[in-house]
C-alpha cells in the first residue's frame, strides 16, 4: 500500500486534532436541543471519520445508514449518484446530523439531504471531513468542515480508489500510474 502513495496531503495526527474540535463545534450547535439526534453516515467513505467523531461527542445519539455511490470502482469522476442501501432508520421529526467524507461536486449530500427532508426531519445538518472549495456549489450547504483541499482525488482515512487504502491513516495522494 505505502509504495502507491505519493505524498501525505495531512497527517494523522492533524486529523485527530482537527476532529476533537469538530466534535466540539458539534457538541456546542446541539446544546439545549440534544432529544431525537440521528446521525447519518453516507457509507462508506465517512466510516472512520464516523468512528473518531461519534466517540468525542457526548450526545444522546442514533445511527442510520444510508450508502450512495457516486465513485463506482475505478472511477474517479462522479457519476450520477446510486442509493445503494436504503436509510436503515426513521428520522422524521428528529434533529439529523449528516456525515460524509468529503463534498465534491455535491451531488451526493444534494441527494442525501432531500431524501432526508423528504422523510421528514426536524432539523438537518452536515458534517463533513474535506471540502474542495473549488467545486463545491453554493446550493449544498455544510455547517462544520474539518479541511479545505485542493481539487485532488484523495485517498486514506475512509476515502478509496477501487475500493483500496480506505485503512490508509493519512489523507494522501496517490502515484499517477496507480490511477490509470
Ligand atoms: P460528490 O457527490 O460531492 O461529487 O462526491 C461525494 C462522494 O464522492 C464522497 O462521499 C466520496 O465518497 C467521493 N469522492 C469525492 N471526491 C473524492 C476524492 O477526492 N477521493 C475519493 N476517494 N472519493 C471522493
Ligand atoms: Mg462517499
Amino acid at each position: 500500500m505505502e509504495m502507491d502513495i505519493a505524498r501525505i496531503l495531512i497527517h494523522c495526527d492533524d486529523i485527530e486534532a482537527r476532529v476533537k474540535n469538530m466534535a466540539a463545534e458539534i457538541g456546542n450547535r446541539y446544546t439545549g436541543d440534544e432529544t431525537g439526534l440521528t446521525l447519518v453516515p453516507i457509507l462508506s467513505g465517512s466510516i472512520i471519520f464516523l468512528a473518531d467523531l461519534i466517540r468525542q461527542l457526548p450526545l444522546k445519539m442514533k445511527i442510520a445508514l444510508v450508502q450512495v455511490s457516486t465513485y463506482p470502482g475505478s472511477a474517479t469522476l462522479p457519476q450520477t449518484p446510486k442509493t445503494v442501501l436504503e436509510l436503515s432508520g426513521e428520522v422524521s421529526g428528529r434533529n439529523v446530523l449528516i456525515v460524509d467524507d468529503i463534498l465534491d461536486s455535491g451531488r451526493t449530500l444534494r441527494r442525501v439531504q432531500g431524501m432526508l427532508r423528504e422523510r421528514g426531519a426536524k432539523s438537518i445538518r452536515t458534517a463533513v471531513l474535506l471540502r474542495k472549495p473549488a467545486k463545491a456549489p453554493p446550493d449544498v450547504v455544510v455547517d462544520f468542515v474539518g479541511f479545505d483541499i485542493d481539487d485532488l482525488f484523495v485517498v486514506g482515512y475512509g476515502l478509496d480508489y477501487d475500493d483500496h487504502y480506505r485503512n490508509y491513516p493519512h489523507v494522501a495522494v496517490l502515484h499517477a500510474d496507480v490511477m490509470p
